[in-house]
């Protein structure tokens, strides 16, 4: 005969009785249990399709579409790594539409795919998509970050041969540096580089009103940016999320569910953070093993500036200007938003005075701009010091010493 459990006392209230033997499953995208029930509930993942079952729904739709004679197994791992992150039913809904708008599966789908994960992070509200406009050439100087851009390209667009390789999956990497001087544009170039979308989280919009909000906004913000991947995840001033975060127990939890996710991530999600000020930061997020490297942008140097002002120069349909080594001098101590506002400045009086831009328009106008090291010059000093101790990889020359 079975034993049955002995009932808690009457007197007690209870939520739960083995004499009614019924178990409740709740599907839900949200965890979100009331406190009171939540201490009677298991929690499970239900993780995505892996590999080899994608691989299997891939196979069956080329089968059934008689298209396994036209299907090469190179449009196979192009096709896979952007069909990661959904779920089985969102995978054959994705093939049938392929198969069915031109007759044929091919990596060319992928743009397909890309822009329907893109309406998942729209209706998620948790995640910005940002559009991506700037490339590489949209962005002066700063070679260092850029070659090592270039080469993370050939990885990730190659990811499934790139794994079957061995290779380590890109974690992302942390840009430090001054204000204006290129990161957001990085961020937006590399996912225009690796032809991804583009998802920016703001930490301060995760902080919910509820216990265990605030680390579900984040937990489940993660999922999203797996289930988009490949893509690129954009960390902007990270440093105002996790700088400090000792006194506060729901962002030391955050900062710890986010650090393990960045250790053990094996998914495409390129993480680029961006932060002005490294220096309160937790020496965790730092160490080798989160991001792949950190580099440091300090202001331009004077190749730099000329570089800076050709790109906003071509912008504006003046890219035959040569900057000339006065603009040059007059621009020290200038960042990349500086020399972007001299040339709209300029091209502003120009066109008020009915006349062409020219060098001598631009030389006034740097000589009477008010620069970032003007302005906030104790702030800046105080940046370069930390800069020079701080051991990141130049963004510039590839050093570690950053230059001052
Ligand atoms: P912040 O820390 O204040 O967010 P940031 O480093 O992210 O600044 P960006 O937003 O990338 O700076 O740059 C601000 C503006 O300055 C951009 O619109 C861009 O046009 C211009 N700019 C900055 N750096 C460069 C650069 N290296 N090349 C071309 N343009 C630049």
């Amino acid at each position: 005969m079975t034993k049955i459990k002995p009932l808690l006392p009457k007197a007690l209230p209870r939520l739960s009785t083995v004499a009614f033997s019924t178990t409740v499953i709740i599907v839900s995208t949200y965890i979100h249990l009331p406190q009171e029930l939540d201490k009677y509930a298991s929690y499970l993942d239900i993780t995505f399709p892996s590999d080899e079952e994608i691989k299997v729904l891939i196979d069956w739709h080329v089968e059934v579409n008689e298209y396994k004679e036209n299907f090469r197994e190179a449009e196979m791992e192009k096709l896979m790594p952007s069909l990661k992150g959904l779920t089985y039913f969102e995978i054959d809904r994705m093939l049938d539409m392929a198969m069915s708008s031109n007759g044929t599966l091919t990596a060319e789908d992928q743009s397909m795919i890309l822009q329907h994960k893109k309406q998942m992070v729209r209706k998620s509200g948790l995640l910005e998509l940002v559009d991506t406009p700037a490339n590489l050439d949209s962005i002066g100087g700063l070679n260092a970050l850029k070659s090592y851009l270039l080469k993370k390209e050939k990885i990730i667009k190659n990811i499934g041969e790139a794994i079957n390789k061995n290779v380590a999956v890109p974690k992302g990497i942390f840009i430090v540096g001054m204000p204006g001087c290129g990161k957001s544009l990085c961020a937006k170039a590399s996912a225009a580089l690796f032809n991804t979308p583009l998802l920016k989280m703001d930490m301060g919009s995760m902080m919910g009103k509820y216990v265990g909000e605030s680390e579900g906004n984040l937990h489940r913000a993660i999922q999203i940016a797996e289930a988009a991947s490949p893509c690129v995840l954009w960390i902007d001033e990270i440093e105002k999320a996790f700088s400090g975060i000792g006194g506060n127990d729901i962002m030391t939890r955050m900062f710890g569910y986010f650090l393990s996710w960045m250790q053990d991530k094996t998914s495409s999600v390129y993480v680029i953070a961006t932060a002005n000020n490294a220096d309160h930061l937790p020496p965790e997020l730092k160490r080798k093993g989160r991001f792949d490297e950190i580099f440091c942008v300090n202001l331009p140097t004077a190749e730099e500036r000329k570089a800076i002002f050709d790109v906003h120069l071509k912008k504006k349909g003046y890219g035959s200007l040569e900057p000339s080594e006065k603009l040059i001098k007059h621009t020290d101590g200038f960042n990349g938003a500086d020399i972007e506002a001299v040339v709209n400045e300029a091209m502003g009086e120009v066109f008020i005075e009915q006349k062409n831009l020219n060098m001598e328009t631009l030389e006034k106008i740097a000589l009477r701009t008010i620069s970032i090291s003007k302005s906030c010059k104790r702030q800046i000093e105080d940046m370069k010091k930390v800069f020079a101790e701080s051991n990141f990889k130049d963004a510039t020359t590839g050093n570690i010493t950053v230059k001052l």
